[in-house]
């Protein structure tokens, strides 16, 4: 076997082995798992140069795609980290009630680990998440309450406060993506890791959307100490409170819209900044409107076959217009995260009619495949 980094002598690639083996999950297809749960992590890279092309980008253009997970987003690292150092710590045990607050993803990935280990799941959820989510979480066997969108994240309505007076009355535990360590770490030890593994070390760019963070500040932390000089692009949704400096999220720049309502992108932005959140690991904060991202949501699958979800659309589109505005040209390479499944979405930003039902221009899909930038 070759040494997994050019530092490493035949002697420490052999110790390192004899540590790890049998410890180790499967790593792709090539051997039979004990369970899904060894379908977490190990993600494909896909070179999108069909995209960067229709963007007329001239850097290489890098797509890490998180819904190869078992459950089909990012969030499925952290359902399994954070079950995992629960036990391990011996606060839970199986057969135990799990109560998390969630905007989906995170919901499914705990959902899943505990329908593999034999926990009870209840998932508070705000109203504006997709049914595709809720059934998907409910099929997987978890007890699903919505909470109204509009709640704030410290009113008493609110899906994070529900959680939490479940976890009382109910004598169960919230492990909570917002503070737990395990959020970060699972990316600066999973997906962090693994980008530096395929792209060989050789990244100028990585840029990611954030929710409650954990994705960019553990995956940032782990490129900056092994790629030097890196950088960390951030995007947030319009609507959002997140991107620094704080007059970023005072109206659209892009629309010249100042009063901001709701945003329809699912899984990303807060109205606080959640603990897990490491916002000195980016180096550029971008901010996105909804209809470029369901604009590029519509080219990446159009033009690269890549069937994800909403705020990859959000990424890509704050991708392109960093790449743009920077004059990011040849040479270069840019890695962009995509978080989740084109599946969470098909009534929704998958399907024409619920565009133009939400507002939208219905031709945007039609640009989305013909319009350049
Ligand atoms: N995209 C989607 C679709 C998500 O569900 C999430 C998690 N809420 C994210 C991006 C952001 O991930 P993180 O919470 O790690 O910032």
């Amino acid at each position: 076997v070759a040494p997994a980094y050019d530092g490493w002598d035949a002697n420490l690639q052999a110790q390192v082995e004899k540590l790890t083996t049998g410890k180790k999950q499967p790593r792709a297809y090539s051997e039979i798992c004990d369970s899904a749960l060894d379908l977490i992590g190990f993600t494909p890279m896909v070179r999108m140069s069909r995209l960067a092309k229709f963007f007329d980008i001239e850097c290489e253009l890098l797509a890490k795609v998180e819904f190869f997970n078992a459950g089909g987003s990012v969030k499925d690292r952290i359902g399994k980290r954070m079950v995992e150092e629960a036990e391990k710590s011996g606060r839970i045990k199986p057969g135990d009630t799990l109560i998390e607050a969630t905007s989906g993803n995170t919901g499914i990935g705990l959902s899943l680990t505990a329908a593999l280990k034999g926990y009870k799941m209840i998932i508070c959820l705000p109203k504006k998440m997709s049914g595709e989510k809720v059934n998907t979480m409910k099929c997987l066997g978890a007890e699903i309450l919505r909470t109204p969108t509009e709640a704030a994240w410290d009113a008493e309505d609110s899906h994070i406060f529900l959680s939490a007076r479940l976890a009382k009355e109910l004598n169960g535990h919230v492990l909570d993506q917002y503070l737990n360590p395990g959020n970060p770490l699972a990316h600066y030890d999973g997906t962090g890791e693994e980008i530096v593994e395929q792209t060989g070390g050789k990244l100028d760019y990585m840029i990611m959307s954030a929710g409650t963070g954990g994705t960019v500040s553990g995956t940032a932390k782990k490129l900056k100490e092994k790629i030097p000089g890196v950088k960390i692009v951030a995007v947030d949704p319009y609507g959002s409170i997140l991107a620094e400096p704080a007059e970023m999220n005072e109206g659209s720049a892009r629309t010249g819209q100042k009063k901001l309502s709701a945003y329809q992108v699912e899984g990303i932005g807060y109205d606080f900044i959640p603990t897990v959140l490491d916002r000195t690991v980016a180096d550029y904060w971008v901010k996105t409107d909804d209809d470029e991202a369901f604009a590029a949501m519509r080219a990446i699958i159009r033009h690269e076959g890549l069937l994800i979800g909403s705020s990859c659309g959000s990424t890509m589109a704050g991708a392109v217009r960093f790449i743009k505005e920077q004059n990011i040209g040849a040479g270069k390479r840019v890695a962009v995260l995509f978080a989740d499944s084109s599946r969470n979405y098909m009534s929704k930003m998958m399907d024409d009619d619920w565009i133009k039902k939400t507002g939208f221009d219905p031709e945007i899909t039609v640009r989305a495949a013909t319009e350049k930038g």
